[in-house]
Formats: structure tokens, C-alpha cells, sequence
């Protein structure tokens, strides 16, 4: 079969032409490498290889997705240039998987030698003849079935399969398709009616709105006739026979939390369940479930809307053996994916797809929007994710008060707990038969019709949060549930950085990353996000929570327990006791007290602490001599965390229905969790694995920090989980984090405005990879000596034209990537402030930043800059803390209204609900006049990153001080010591104070990036602190293209810096 040509940067349809030079040239850099990855790339037909395959020894070696590190200013077009090369890889990419699985086929057949069976009939691989997944527990047959060779058995024929993908594509893509042209039809219309040819956003959703009402009411009058009569495996199930299969169905959930015999630590784990099988994703699949059995009653000849979404029908992976089989599995969603899938992806999860995380919304929506622009805008199929706090439509669950919405929303975890109560109290009262139209007490999950039509209508154009939720707002519908839906059928997912970093998340939405291409966007923050994913506490009360359920479960199930269940239970109860009784011992007198960080977003507490390796403290709790590994395999196996969490719940409704007595209720709140600080929908005892997991590790990736509260131990009603005492495990490097992540992969990008250094970057999240950092390493070395020099002192703001210039270093491992700015060197001024008007030397270090003279003169430089900058004038501090001193004392001093009068005055808020209304009330002042605006935000907080301060929204930004991180925290202390360690053992060339520093100069250049946001953009960057001149190694830490030439002591007074600006922006 013929081939496509791999894409190139000039083959690349750019939304308009030419793109910058230095977008052509970032696209360059990702399509190489990508095709280097490809051609390394075993084919999809090759046989893979898996854990149980008998002949490992012979397979080939662990292939390793490649890291593509590209680094490009903010401003300079890097999210379109990376949705561009994105997508035209993904459509190079999914021909190629269709191809290469119909010329396996060809090369099979002319080939005999070639061929995978003898003449026997048998396979190669012996292991495949005798391996039958378990058609009764879906998960393991998809964990089995990665590991099966898509071409191997000639009971698969792949051309079979190819051509059930390709159709059951067409139909998906047919029913899109015909959704876009009434969505046409429509803005035709409008447009005629209106007289204008533009669209306007709003319009745009409102037609899509109106169209989405349409389908779902059509749906729903087909759902309903369906429900006439309640169906169970295809027949009518009505009266007695209904109230039967109920008594005999809660007759049986009595032995459910029974413990299966478990017999020795050489089981075949096959067997057992997945420790990954968390409560919540329980809870999460039953809903999802509840809504595909709505899908699954359908007998109609076409597919349903389900069935179109469905990722088995999409990547083939549903073709079943039996053709008769095949032919009514086209009709039924949940069918067993039994055999690979086209392009290799992991059966059942759908398409080969790109996968975009970034750290905030309004980031996630700016590539969305970029894909709207793209030459694929009314073809790709986008699906955004995010939590129910973001995405649920109902009031009653967002709000404290559904009537007076100004009392606030509810917070993220009570929003999942309210959402699960719904679906808990749904599963235990609902009917038995299936066929139940009704899947959820949440209104707006109530017709699994509606849910799949919102997620076909989601589908029809890129589509951010904000527009999914707004159709759902619009139809009544479950935008959370819908987006799940979408999810296999979506050839981009947008999804927060948490989501795609914790394994756990992943399988709970049934997320693969299998040959994916992976975007993180500003990867600066990715090995911080790391560490915060895999950081856990555990706290005294949890702890004492797990001790009564385990008791209460062990007295109930005594009698039948088998001896090594017996045996594994007293161990964990051994455990648990011993943890107890050392968080309630006082504090040894050398843990140290600490202060912790006070800005105005957290409470400020005092607690002591004590860190240890997780070593120390298994000797600290006399369990030295236990084997923690075989502890939590039995964990894992026998699935006691959620047996517990089932008992403890079937417990308590059992009381709560019968009305009986029996247990008081404050220990059926000690039973079900409550007031645990966690959610009542997690096992107390599933917490307690996640902590001792995380012992497992070595002493190098993280640490045990015991924390005390010093005040005396709280009432039990208090609703800080702070003042009771923790284990808290922080982990401290992050570099084995990605393992699983670069095992799946297709190709991992990682990029941002302020990448660089590439090998501080190498040695947080690759250290353990040669190849990685040894690219790295080189790349940076050549970049300091060659592009730096050129990219910012022969710069200067008078000589013209920047020459476009971008470095490029390409390994098989590792691609490194950047460039200069876009912009003309004329169209920014960066002034060095190292005084104040009345000649006082600016040091916004900790020690001399808080005296009343520095403020006083902070505010005095800030008074006489507004006089001359026009518009928009954005401040960031060091710390939220500093905001909050600055204030409080030009409130008393009447500093705060003279500036007032120059420019009014705007806070960073201190609630992220409340960003959105700051900026646009900003936006609108600071526009609207020569006047403008002035803004206080805090650096690393809220505003110094993902938000365009475009145009006038910030002629000038000025930064105060440097935001170096707390030096007494141990954990950096830790950080520290073991990188000089690893400088010394490894040659990394990188040390802790390198490191420590080049924490501080990311903040401050997260910060200057919001200056400028496009070429013909313009501002002028003040950096007021001695430090930026008197310290060269601060100066180089800044962005190349902001650098106009080494600063001088003489040059940095307040008269020139304000001449300067004056100039500056007299010629605009
Ligand atoms: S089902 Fe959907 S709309 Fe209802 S509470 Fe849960 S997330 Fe919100």
C-alpha cells in the first residue's frame, strides 16, 4: 500500500503564511525528531512483549519514548507552532497505522517464512495458545490483551480488524459530520439573516446550544419508549421476578467484603486485583457503567451514539473471532476486547491521540483556541478535561446556597463527596433490572441518552471547559460524566497536569498513554507538580480509623477467615498500632519548630518536626524486621482496603435503613470516615497502603516528615486535619516519576517560556538516564558559548532588528530546542533599579525588605514611575506575605491613595474564583486611558503565569526583589545537599546553589514573560534590587532577549532608570 511522506515543517499548513521564522523552526525540530522516533519505532505489527511472555529473554530492549525539550518566549506563537506539528504528526501517524497493519498482512502472505503460524496452526508463541483472558473481570483481560501481538494468531486477521475500525471511525465520523453541517446550516442562516459574515463566539454556542437541545430530546423520546419495559440480558423482567432478583442479589452482597483464601506470596497474579483499583474509580465506573447499559439496550442496526464513542469499535480492538460474534458486538459497546488494536494503542481506550497537559485552565483553553485555528479546526476531535469542580452543572452541589450563589461555591473535595453520595445512594436504591432508565439521583445524569449525545456535541468542534459546560448548563446535562464519554473517541485530550502525572487518575478515567504523543506545556513546573502528586500525608486520626475497622471486620468474618488471612490482618493491625502510639508520644525535644510559610492564602500554624528516612522510622517503630514489600503485595491482592471500605459502608446503611440503634453515631462517623479530613469514599486503610508504598522507596527520592502541632491536641470536632499529628512523606526528587510515562509513550514533549537551563531540567527528571544527560548536558554547554552571546550582547535597543536565531540538538534521546523573541530589540527597555529617588539602595532581601524605610522608598519609586508609564503598570512581589506589609503600612502612611490618584489601584485576589472578575475590571482600567491602571501580584502566584498581559494591559512590568525560596525549609536543604552530592559522583555540573538559585530566576522570568505577548507587542521591564547589577549570575539567569547588555552600578539610579522609561515610551 502506498505511503504518505512523513510531514516538515514547510509542509505544514500554518494558519497564516509565513509563520515566524522561529515557529517554522520549533515545528522543524519536533517533526525530526518525531520522524527519528518513527523510524526507531518498532511497527505496529511487530510483535510486542509483556511480563508474561515466556520467551523475554529473546525480545527486544525496552523501548524508551524520546524527550523533546523546546523552549520558546513567551509571545512568540509556541502553542500554535506545537499544536500545528501535533496534528499534522497525528494524521501522518494514524494513516501509517492503518497501512502498516494491511501491509503485515500482505508481507504475511507473500512471505511464509515471514508468517507467525506454522502449517500446524500454531503460533510462535506458545504462551498466546494457552492465555484466555477472563471474560468475567474486563480489567484483567485489558491488562492481559496489551501484551498480545496484533498479528499473531490467525484466529485476528488484521485486515478483519482494520476494516471494523475503519467503518466504525466512518460512522463516528459520519455522525459528526452531520451535526457540523446543521451547526453550518444554521451559522448560514444566522449569517444571512444578520447581514455579517463573522461569527460570533457567543452566537456560535448558542446555535450549538440550540442543536444539542434538538438531539437530546430526540434521543430521550427513543430512551424512554425503550424503558416502557424493563429489560435484563434482552427480557422483560416486571413484578415478582424483579422484587426476586433483588433478595437475592442483597442476600449475596453480605459474602461481597468476604476475604477470598489467600494461599502464598507466589500466586499468579493474574488472579488478583490491581492495586489501582481505588474507591472513588469504583464509584466513578458504576456511573459511567449505569450510563453505557442505556447504551447497550439499543437493538437498532446501526451504532448507538454509545457504541460510535466507544474505543474498543474505534482502534478494531472489538473485533471479536467469531464473525456471528463480531457482527453483534458492532451493537454492543462493552464488548471484550479480545485482540490488539490498530496503531498499537492499548485496546479499548480508542484513537492514537495527542495529550496536552498544562498546570492552569486558562492555559489548557489558549490550545484549544490554537487549535481552532489550525487547518484541522473542523476535523479534530478535542475533548477537555478537568474535575467536577470545573466541570458539574449542578447548583444544588456547586453552591452552599443554590438561591444567594454570593455565599460562595463549595470546595473540590466536597463537591466529589456530594457528587459520589448521589451515585451511592443511587446504586443502593436502584432497581435491579438494568434496563432502568434513571442511572443517577443527579438530575442531570438521569438519561444516559443525554449524557452520549453531549459528548457526540462535544466532539463536533474543539471545544475548551467553558463550552462544555455551558451546553451542558444549556440541556441539563452532566458535563463531567460527558467528557468521560468522549474520551476514547478524542484525537487531542486537554487535561490538568494531575491528572496525566498520577497513574491512578489515569486508570480511574481510562486514560492510555499507549504510542500517545505527550505535550507538557510550561514544564517548568513539571517536576514540582511531580513531587506534589507523589507527596502524601497520614494522619493520627486515619490511622485510629483504620485500627476500629479492621477490628470491627476481623470480629465480623472471625470464624470464616483462613489462617494466612488471619496471619497478614494482625500484621497490618501490628503496623497501624505502632504508628499510632508514635504519633501520640510528645515530640523528641531536638525536632525542630518552624514557622511555616505565612502568606495570606494559608492559616498560619506552629507545629514540630521531625524528618527521618523512611528507614529510621520502620527502626523508630520497632518494625524493622518486617517485610513491608510482602505486606502490601497481600494488600494488593486480597483487596482488603476496599473490602473494609465496602463493609464499613454496607454497615452503615444497613443501619441507616433499618433504623436500628445498634451502633451509636459517633462511631458509625468513626466507621464511615467522617470527619477524617478525607473522603468518605476512600478507604482509611487505602490511605494508609499509599503512605507505606511510598516507604518503599530509597531514601534518595524522598523523606518522612513527622509533624506535631505544639498546642495541645485539638477537640476531636476540629475541622484542621493541622492540629492533629502527621506522617507527611515528601518526595524529593522526581526522577523516576516519568518512568511509566516514558515506557507508554510515543514521544514526550516538554515545553516552555523558561525551560532552560535544559540540564537543571535533565537532572530533575532524567538523572538516572545517561543518554538524556549527556545530551543535555552538551546542548547547554554549546548554547552558553555560542547562542547567548548572540541573542542578547550584541543587542542593544537601538541597533535595529533581532536576527532570528534558534539552537537545535538532536539525539536519539533527547531533542533540545530554543530561540530568540520575536520581537525588535527597540520594542523593550529593561532597566536595572538599584536605588530610590532619595538615593536609598534598594535590597529586598528577607532581612531589609520589611523596615519602614524600604517600603516607604518602594513606594516613592512606584508614585513617580506611574507619571511617566502609561496604561497598564503590573507589580510583582516576592511574596504574598510582602503584599500584604506594603499595604498595611501605605495605608497608614496615605502612600496607598497618592497612587490611587496616578493609576487605580487592583489586587491579586486571593481566591482563584475570583482571578477572572480582577482581570477584566483591570483590563478595562488600564485600557481605557493613558492613565490606566496599576496591578500588585505576587511572583509564582496567581498572575505570573498562563495570563496575557497583551498590549496595555501591561506597558510596564515591575519586579521587586528576587523571590528566592525559604533556605531553612529541609526539604530544599535536602534537595540541595544531594545534588552537590550527585555533582561530585555523577558530573552533572550541577549544584545545590545552582539549583537554588536558578529556582528564583525561573519565578522572576515567569514574571517578565507577561511583558510581551506578540511582535508588534512593547513594554518596559524595571528590575528594582542592587542584586540584578552587583550579582552577574542573576543577570545571566535572565531571559536572553530581555538582556541589553551587562548592567552598570552608575547606570542603575533612579534619575536614569526614569529618563530612560521616559524616552522610552515618548517615541511610541
Ligand atoms: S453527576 Fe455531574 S452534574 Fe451531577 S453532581 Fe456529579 S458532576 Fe455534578
Amino acid at each position: 500500500m502506498e505511503r504518505s511522506n512523513f510531514p516538515t515543517a514547510s509542509s505544514v499548513p500554518f494558519p497564516y503564511s509565513p509563520p515566524y521564522s522561529v515557529q517554522r523552526e520549533l515545528m522543524s525540530a519536533i517533526l525530526t525528531s518525531l520522524r527519528q522516533c518513527s523510524e526507531n519505532a518498532p511497527s505496529a505489527s511487530s510483535p510486542a512483549t509483556g511480563p508474561n511472555h515466556s520467551n523475554a529473554a529473546a525480545a527486544p530492549s525496552k523501548r524508551k519514548a524520546p524527550i523533546i525539550m523546546v523552549e520558546s518566549p513567551t509571545g512568540t506563537g509556541k502553542s500554535l507552532s506545537l499544536a500545528c506539528a501535533a496534528m499534522a504528526w497525528l494524521r501522518y501517524r494514524e494513516q501509517e497505522d492503518l497501512t502498516e497493519l494491511a501491509d503485515s498482512v500482505a508481507d504475511a502472505a507473500e512471505s511464509p517464512s515471514n508468517n507467525q503460524t506454522d502449517r500446524k496452526g500454531s503460533t510462535k508463541y506458545d504462551w498466546l495458545n494457552s492465555w484466555q483472558p477472563s471474560e468475567s473481570d474486563g480489567r484483567t483481560a485489558d491488562r492481559a490483551s496489551r501484551t498480545v501481538p496484533s498479528t499473531t494468531t490467525p484466529q485476528n486477521p488484521p485486515a478483519r480488524m482494520r476494516s471494523f475500525a475503519i467503518s466504525n471511525r466512518a460512522a463516528l465520523d459520519g455522525e459528526l459530520n452531520k451535526i457540523r453541517a446543521r451547526l453550518e446550516t444554521f451559522s448560514n442562516v444566522a449569517a444571512f439573516s444578520s447581514d455579517s459574515s463573522s461569527i460570533h463566539p457567543s452566537a456560535e454556542r448558542s446555535r450549538r446550544e440550540n442543536l444539542l437541545r434538538t438531539g437530546i430530546s430526540r434521543a430521550m423520546v427513543a430512551e424512554r419508549k425503550r424503558s416502557r419495559g424493563l429489560l435484563r440480558d434482552g427480557k422483560v423482567v416486571r413484578g415478582d421476578k424483579k422484587r426476586r432478583l433483588g433478595e437475592r442479589r442483597a442476600a449475596e452482597e453480605a459474602d461481597d467484603f468476604m476475604l477470598d483464601e489467600y494461599h502464598s506470596e507466589e500466586e499468579d497474579k493474574s488472579t488478583h486485583r490491581s492495586d489501582s483499583d481505588d474507591d472513588e474509580n469504583d464509584n466513578d465506573d458504576s456511573a459511567l457503567s449505569s450510563i453505557a447499559l442505556g447504551g447497550k439496550k439499543r437493538g437498532h442496526e446501526n451504532l448507538s451514539t454509545k457504541a460510535m464513542l466507544h474505543g474498543s469499535n474505534l482502534d478494531g480492538s472489538g473485533y471479536r473471532r467469531d464473525p456471528e460474534k463480531n457482527a453483534r458486538s458492532k451493537m454492543i459497546p462493552g464488548a471484550c476486547s479480545d485482540t490488539a488494536a490498530v496503531g498499537d494503542v492499548t485496546p479499548g481506550s480508542g484513537l492514537r491521540k495527542i495529550i496536552y497537559a498544562a498546570r492552569t485552565h486558562s492555559q489548557l483553553s489558549q490550545f484549544v483556541g490554537e487549535l481552532r485555528r489550525t487547518h484541522w479546526a473542523k476535523s479534530v476531535k478535542v475533548v477537555a478535561l478537568g474535575s467536577r469542580a470545573v466541570l458539574c452543572s449542578n447548583d444544588d452541589v456547586l453552591y452552599v446556597s443554590p438561591g444567594d450563589k454570593t455565599k460562595g461555591r463549595r470546595s473540590e473535595v466536597e463537591i466529589t463527596e456530594m457528587c459520589l453520595d448521589m451515585q451511592k445512594s443511587n446504586k443502593s436504591n436502584r432497581s435491579i433490572a438494568k434496563g432502568d432508565a434513571k442511572s443517577s439521583s443527579c438530575p442531570f445524569l438521569e438519561s444516559s441518552e443525554a449524557v452520549s449525545t453531549l459528548a457526540m456535541h462535544s466532539l463536533v468542534r474543539p471545544s475548551d471547559i467553558e463550552d462544555v459546560v455551558s451546553l451542558g448548563n444549556a440541556t441539563h446535562t452532566c458535563s463531567y460524566y460527558s467528557s468521560r464519554q468522549a474520551l476514547a473517541a478524542a484525537e487531542v485530550v486537554v487535561l490538568p497536569y494531575n491528572t496525566l502525572l498520577s497513574d491512578q487518575a489515569r486508570q480511574s478515567i481510562g486514560l492510555s498513554l499507549k504510542n500517545a504523543l505527550v505535550v507538557i506545556d510550561e514544564a517548568h513546573n513539571l517536576p514540582e507538580a511531580l513531587r506534589g502528586v507523589s507527596s502524601c500525608t497520614l494522619s493520627l486520626p486515619v490511622i485510629e480509623a483504620a485500627i476500629a475497622q479492621l477490628s470491627r471486620y476481623t470480629q465480623r468474618y472471625s470464624g470464616r477467615l483462613a489462617g494466612r488471612n488471619l496471619y497478614y490482618l494482625g500484621q497490618i493491625r501490628k503496623v497501624l498500632i505502632a504508628m499510632a502510639k508514635f504519633l501520640k508520644l510528645p515530640p523528641p525535644s531536638r525536632s525542630s519548630s518552624a514557622n511555616e510559610k505565612t502568606d495570606e492564602c494559608h492559616e498560619p500554624s506552629i507545629s514540630k518536626k521531625e524528618m527521618l528516612a523512611a528507614v529510621d522510622l520502620m527502626f523508630r517503630l520497632k518494625l524493622d524486621n518486617l517485610n513491608l514489600f510482602t505486606l502490601l503485595r497481600y494488600i494488593k491482592r486480597s483487596g482488603i482496603s476496599q473490602k473494609l471500605l465496602g463493609f464499613v459502608n454496607h454497615s452503615a446503611s444497613v443501619l441507616e435503613n433499618d433504623r436500628k440503634e445498634t451502633i451509636g453515631d459517633s462511631e458509625q462517623r468513626e466507621a464511615g470516615g467522617k470527619n477524617l479530613f478525607m473522603s468518605r469514599h476512600v478507604s482509611a486503610l487505602s490511605v494508609v497502603e499509599t503512605f507505606l508504598k511510598r516507604l518503599t522507596g530509597t531514601s534518595r527520592e524522598g523523606k518522612v516528615i513527622v509533624e506535631w502541632p505544639t498546642n495541645e491536641m485539638a477537640p476531636i470536632t476540629s475541622s484542621s486535619e493541622r492540629n492533629y499529628p502527621i506522617f507527611r512523606y515528601v518526595q524529593i526528587h522526581s526522577g523516576s516519576l516519568l518512568d511509566n510515562m516514558i515506557d507508554e509513550a510515543h514521544a514526550i514533549i516538554l515545553a516552555g517560556g523558561t525551560l532552560r537551563p535544559f540540564s537543571h531540567v535533565a537532572a530533575e527528571l532524567f538523572v538516572h538516564n545517561d543518554e538524556v544527560m549527556k545530551a543535555a548536558l552538551y546542548a547547554e554547554a554549546k548554547l552558553s558559548q555560542k547562542f547567548d552571546s548572540t541573542t542578547s550582547l550584541s543587542m542593544s535597543p537601538n541597533n535595529g532588528s533581532r536576527p532570528s536565531s534558534s539552537f537545535v540538538h538532536i539525539t536519539p534521546q533527547l531533542t533540545a530546542f530554543t530561540c530568540s523573541h520575536v520581537i525588535p530589540p527597540s520594542n523593550v527597555l529593561t532597566a536595572y533599579l538599584s536605588y530610590g529617588p532619595s538615593g536609598l539602595k534598594l535590597d529586598f532581601r528577607h532581612g531589609s525588605r520589611s523596615s519602614n524605610d524600604m517600603i516607604d522608598e518602594l513606594g516613592r519609586t512606584l508614585l513617580n514611575l506611574c507619571n511617566v508609564a502609561p496604561s497598564g503598570f503590573v507589580v510583582f512581589l516576592p511574596s504574598y506575605s510582602y503584599e500584604s506589609a506594603i499595604f498595611q503600612r501605605w495605608r497608614v502612611t496615605g502612600m496607598l491613595s497618592q497612587i490611587h490618584a496616578r493609576k487605580p489601584i487592583h489586587r491579586e485576589p486571593k481566591s482563584s474564583r475570583d482571578l477572572d472578575v480582577t482581570l477584566s475590571r483591570y483590563s478595562e482600567e488600564a485600557s481605557s486611558s493613558t492613565r490606566g491602571a496599576i496591578l500588585f501580584s505576587v511572583m509564582g502566584g496567581k498572575m505570573s503565569e498562563g495570563i496575557n498581559f497583551a498590549n496595555e494591559m501591561a506597558r510596564t512590568v515591575f519586579v521587586v526583589g528576587l523571590p528566592f525560596p525559604d533556605i531553612t525549609d529541609p526539604v530544599l536543604i535536602e534537595k540541595m545537599q544531594s545534588l552537590d552530592q550527585e555533582c561530585k559522583r555523577l558530573g552533572t555540573g550541577i549544584t545545590g546553589q545552582a539549583y537554588y538559585q536558578n529556582l528564583c530566576m525561573r519565578t522572576v522570568n515567569q514574571s517578565v514573560g507577561r511583558a510581551i505577548r506578540h511582535a508588534n507587542d512593547y513594554a518596559a521591564i524595571v528590575l528594582a534590587d542592587f542584586r540584578y547589577v552587583s550579582d552577574l549570575r542573576i543577570w545571566k539567569g535572565l531571559p536572553a532577549w530581555s538582556r541589553s547588555g551587562i548592567p552598570k552600578q552608575s547606570t542603575s539610579t533612579f534619575g536614569n532608570v526614569l529618563k530612560s522609561i521616559r524616552l522610552f515610551f515618548a517615541v511610541r
